[in-house]
């Protein structure tokens, strides 16, 4: 399981940060950081509910 960000569509509006600290932060230039973009598969429901709460759709999940 592979997470990608899309810097240029992310609004840094925080969601994927507020549901999965532990793998998304917002840096200080605004834009998503991801902090562990390959994820151990235990996680793959947090990590997924935090893909999906982005409301411009800017995390993906491969894998
Ligand atoms: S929820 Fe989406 S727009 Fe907000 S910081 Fe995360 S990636 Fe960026």
């Amino acid at each position: 399981m592979k997470i990608a960000a899309d810097v240029d569509t992310c609004q840094g509006l925080g969601m994927c940060e507020a549901m999965a600290p532990d793998f998304f932060e917002v840096g200080e230039d605004g834009y998503v950081d991801v902090l562990d973009a390959a994820p151990a598969e235990e996680h793959r429901k947090h990590v997924m509910a935090a893909v999906a709460a982005c409301p411009v759709s800017a995390l993906r999940l491969a894998g």
